[in-house]
């Protein structure tokens, strides 16, 4: 088990910044372990939820930010709803994603390229052209055979357009990205 000196490494800045953008109060945990017991993703995780707790509690940025569980956390919110404390340990999970991106902390590049995609799509189509997000994602990466198994089960089923859908409300979608970027400025 690896042993971390947290009198050297403890960020007071960090514990404040997580708990002010999750508006949770960290401290409430007391590791009863449920979070970790119910996340589907334990197995494949290098740092169990409950752990990722007790790692802000001891103001470790470095370590918490740069782990590979918080990119494969799938939001499922399980964590949250397992916690006796009622702590909104998934809404937690989203800000630390959100924090190592701002940080330039990138454990798992596929997943930020998957999610940047993902976001392009919606922005020019008003909603996912999944298609047009699959080839995006795969030029990307070089990833060209990523879940082309699934093609021949979903294709038949009309799940996979080859344009993109014409929706109502598109200007208005791309209005939100427009005022996210001014904040960001
Ligand atoms: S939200 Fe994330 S951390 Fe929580 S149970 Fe689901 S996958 Fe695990
Ligand atoms: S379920 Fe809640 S109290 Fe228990 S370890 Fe997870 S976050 Fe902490």
């Amino acid at each position: 088990m690896e042993v971390i000196n947290i009198t050297k490494s403890y960020d007071p800045d960090f514990v404040a910044e997580v708990e002010a953008e999750s508006e949770q109060n960290v401290r409430l945990c007391y590791q009863c372990g449920n979070c970790t017991a119910g996340c589907p993703y334990t197995f494949a995780y290098d740092i169990p939820v409950s752990q990722i707790m007790r790692l802000v509690q001891a103001g470790q940025k470095e370590k918490v930010l740069s782990c590979r569980s918080i990119w494969i956390c799938a939001t499922c919110e399980s964590c949250t709803t397992r916690c006796p404390n009622d702590i909104d340990v998934a809404r937690l999970m989203d800000v630390l994603r959100h924090m190592a991106r701002r940080y330039n902390y990138n454990a798992v590049p596929t997943v930020r390229t998957f999610v940047d995609s993902f976001l392009n799509s919606v922005e020019k189509h008003g909603r996912v052209f999944e298609m047009g997000l699959m080839a995006a994602y795969m030029t990307k990466t070089g990833r060209f055979w990523t879940d082309t198994d699934l093609s021949p089960k979903v294709l038949p089923k009309g799940k996979l357009s080859f344009k993109p859908h014409r929706i109502q409300g598109r200007d208005e979608v791309a209005k939100i990205f427009e005022r996210y970027k001014e904040q960001q400025r």
